[in-house]
């Protein structure tokens, strides 16, 4: 058990235990308990929500004009900083993934604070042309409370990014971390209430997401929600909104294509390749899950990649060294186990990996060989499912009309991968492709300034950018009438 990890959730202002079940959470790495803790019940989520209605009508919070709000923002964003290392290995701990991979998502975490602090200070409302004798404006303003409901992979970073533009925005947040990796955002939280935040305006509910998630989806306080996780959660969380008629952004999966041209840097390609799907060991909604190789190059190609997958360091995330960490959980390692047998035995060709690796370091994780397979076609559930896991599957393409016709060929929509060295080719194939983000000769990398979301399955909305504080307000048009004459209507 992690040494002083209290048994409390953070409920309208107060710390305490909830009053649903026992959330117990796991070291990835070695199966031990790291903490228990009684977690949130609908009865929770009501008085957060409550309380959060009345923190954010409160003077205290309402009045506050953007450029003091954003003050909130920077402190939290000092205390992540001062306390980047503590939470760092909190996350390594509760969701395995490597120190250095969780000190990015913290800098990241920071990094978004800051930015919504400073776009607090040009956040401008419109004068519109008017076509009578009155003034016409539109403005924005607050939504009341959002509720944030997150997954376990990345939480800090994703918890930042709806935390942030929400209070930013002028609103509380019920936030609803993972039930598996509940510890590092009740740290936020914790610290958060350190940077003086008004008491109210920010709960954390760790709890399950078929009850607590379901809740706040559902609660009529809550006018906001912004999720993400898998497809399928977001079409039932996309529902339960449709029935209140309320705004959801979904940030959901992805079976993301990355495409290799013959005239690549090879080298930059390789090494962007195995960055995009074995980091964070795959479990990345932005994978680049299936690469498309042209067949003029793809058996060198692949044979390279072979040989480069089965040198990467696989060991716990605590070591610096780690390239490929344990996954999440167990149950989860064993899910996508059970996917790469499926599609061997279907007739996929298993090129590296497939199993769980052997030695007294990795008896106790979850851990898992990065993985290669190959020849099935893009129809193949293994090329079309996400797997969330370090699984590449390889297809060969032989001109840009198949190859366009292949990547688009999935429900998915998130991101996409292009290595060449032709930057026209570059531009015609990245519009073409169904991605809400594109990468052009480098991968995975991400700018919070840079909207982020998926098309079609793979969401709804977009976060980061300027624009990103908009998706938790609300719009309101103002006629101001000029004319010292009444309406001539009724005269
Ligand atoms: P889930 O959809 O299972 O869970 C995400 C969150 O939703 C968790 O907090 C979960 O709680 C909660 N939840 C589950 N059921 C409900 C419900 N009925 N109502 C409300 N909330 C609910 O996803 P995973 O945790 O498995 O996360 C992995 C998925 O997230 C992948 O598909 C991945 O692609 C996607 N993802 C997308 C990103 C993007 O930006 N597009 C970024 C990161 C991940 P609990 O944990 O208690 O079940």
């Amino acid at each position: 058990m992690l040494e002083g990890f209290a048994d409390e959730i953070l409920v309208g202002g107060r710390w305490r235990p909830g009053s649903g079940a026992v959330v117990e959470t796991r070291s990835p790495a070695t199966g031990e308990v790291l903490a228990r803790l009684r977690g949130a019940g609908p009865a929770d989520v009501d008085e957060a929500v409550r309380a959060g209605a009345a923190a954010a009508a409160d003077p205290a919070w309402r009045d506050v004009p953007p450029h003091e709000r954003a003050r909130y923002l920077v402190r939290i964003a000092d205390l992540i900083a001062e306390r980047a290392d503590d939470l760092a290995a909190l996350q390594t701990a509760d969701t395995g993934k490597s120190i250095n991979e969780t000190r990015a998502l913290v800098a990241s975490a920071q990094g978004t604070f800051r930015y919504f602090a400073g776009a607090l200070e040009t956040l401008e409302d419109a004068l519109t042309p008017p076509r009578g004798p009155y003034l016409t404006m539109s403005v924005h303003e607050p939504i009341g409370v959002v509720g944030a409901i997150t997954p376990w992979n990345s939480p800090i970073a994703s918890d930042a990014q709806k935390i942030a533009p929400a209070l930013a925005a002028g609103n509380a947040v019920v936030l609803k971390p993972a039930e598996w990796t509940p510890l590092v955002s009740l740290a936020l939280g914790r610290l958060i209430c350190d940077a003086g935040l008004p008491p109210g305006l920010l709960s954390v509910l760790a709890g399950p997401g078929r009850i607590v998630g379901d809740a706040i989806v559902r609660h009529p306080g809550v006018g906001k929600v912004s999720f993400t996780g898998g497809t399928s959660t977001g079409r039932t969380i996309g529902a339960a909104a449709a029935e209140k008629i309320m705004p959801v952004s979904l940030e959901l999966g992805g079976k993301s294509p990355t495409i290799v041209f013959p005239d690549a840097d090879r080298e930059q390609a390789l090494a962007g390749l195995l960055f995009g799907i074995f980091s964070s060991s795959g479990q990345s909604c932005i994978a680049g899950s299936r690469v498309f190789v042209h067949a003029s190059i793809y058996d060198e190609v692949l044979d390279e990649l072979v040989a480069r997958a089965g040198k990467l360091r696989v060991g716990p995330g605590t070591d610096p060294a780690t390239q490929v960490a344990p996954m999440v959980a167990h149950a989860h390692r064993d899910k996508v186990a059970a996917m790469v047998d499926r599609a061997v035995a279907d007739g996929a060709r298993l090129r590296c990996g497939g199993r769980i690796p052997e030695g007294g370091e990795y008896a106790e994780g979850a851990y898992y060989l990065p993985t290669i397979l190959d020849g099935v076609p893009n129809g193949a559930a293994i090329c079309q499912e996400e797997i969330f896991g370090p699984v590449l599957v390889a297809l060969p393409f032989e001109d840009e009309e198949d190859l366009v016709a292949q990547a688009n060929d999935t429900v998915y929509g998130l991101a996409c991968g292009i290595w060449t060295a032709d930057y026209r080719r570059a531009w015609r194939v990245a519009r073409r492709i169904d991605a809400g983000t594109v990468w052009i000769n480098t991968y995975k990398q991400f700018s919070i300034s840079t909207p982020f979301g998926g098309f079609k399955e793979s969401g709804l909305g977009r976060e980061k950018g300027r624009e990103g504080i908009r998706a938790y307000m609300r719009q309101k048009s103002l006629y101001w009438g000029l004319d010292e004459n009444p309406l001539p209507w009724a005269t």
